[in-house]
């Protein structure tokens, strides 16, 4: 099997429009979520980080799409957030265009991942956002972050929750993780090792 040294990674480049986006023949992992989900302390635990992808700074106020080459074999390529209650209507339009503009390109995706909360019922944005894998095409995984915060008890009914608003096909891999403790790192990275 092929492995990831994630400790040769590197910041490559922030797109601000479509024209900016890399087109490649390198694979591409592509990280969405809403604002204050974990996006950033995921990707850091991929990577063994602390402080590699930005953590908790000015939420909703990046609208940029950040590419990381990790290892000279892959990028990770990290979507703004959304759902940021106080950002302007510009930001927000911004935001719509620049995923509107990628997602019509469905080769700038190898692998989706998308985060959403352990503890919550997926927004009406989560929704949109799983539905625009959805019809991407693409592989991609759903990812319950913060699994660190529920009781054991919670754990299966939330997940049935995320399942069932996401409507999510029986043979969708939903991973339960924690990027605080590091529970599903080992699988989500099986998901990504599998594009190299
Ligand atoms: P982003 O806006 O989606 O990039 O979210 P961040 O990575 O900045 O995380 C938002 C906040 O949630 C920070 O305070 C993180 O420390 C916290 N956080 C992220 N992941 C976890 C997790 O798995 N468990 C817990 N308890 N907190 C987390």
């Amino acid at each position: 099997m092929q492995t990831l040294n994630v400790n040769k990674a590197e910041f490559a480049k922030s797109a601000a429009s479509h024209k900016q986006f890399i087109r490649t023949s390198v694979p591409s992992v592509v990280f969405a979520g809403k604002s204050n989900v974990g996006k950033s302390s995921v990707i850091n635990r991929l990577l063994n980080r602390k402080n590699f992808a930005r953590v908790g700074a000015s939420p909703g106020k990046t609208v940029h799409v950040n590419y990381f080459y990790i290892d000279e074999k892959l990028y990770f390529v990290d979507l703004p957030g959304y759902g940021y209650a106080k950002v302007s209507q510009g930001e927000r339009d911004r935001w719509g265009k620049l995923m509107e503009d990628f997602f019509t390109e469905p080769s700038l995706i190898s692998l989706g991942v998308m985060i959403v909360d352990a503890r919550h019922k997926p927004t009406a944005d989560d929704v949109t956002m799983a539905d625009w894998f959805k019809n991407a095409g693409c592989r991609w995984v759903v990812v319950a972050n913060k699994l660190d915060k529920l009781k054991k008890s919670e754990i299966e009914p939330n997940l049935s929750l995320i399942r069932e608003t996401l409507s999510l096909a029986e043979n969708q891999l939903l991973i339960p993780f924690s990027a605080e403790k590091g529970n599903g790192r080992d699988a989500l990275m099986a998901e990504i090792v599998r594009l190299i």
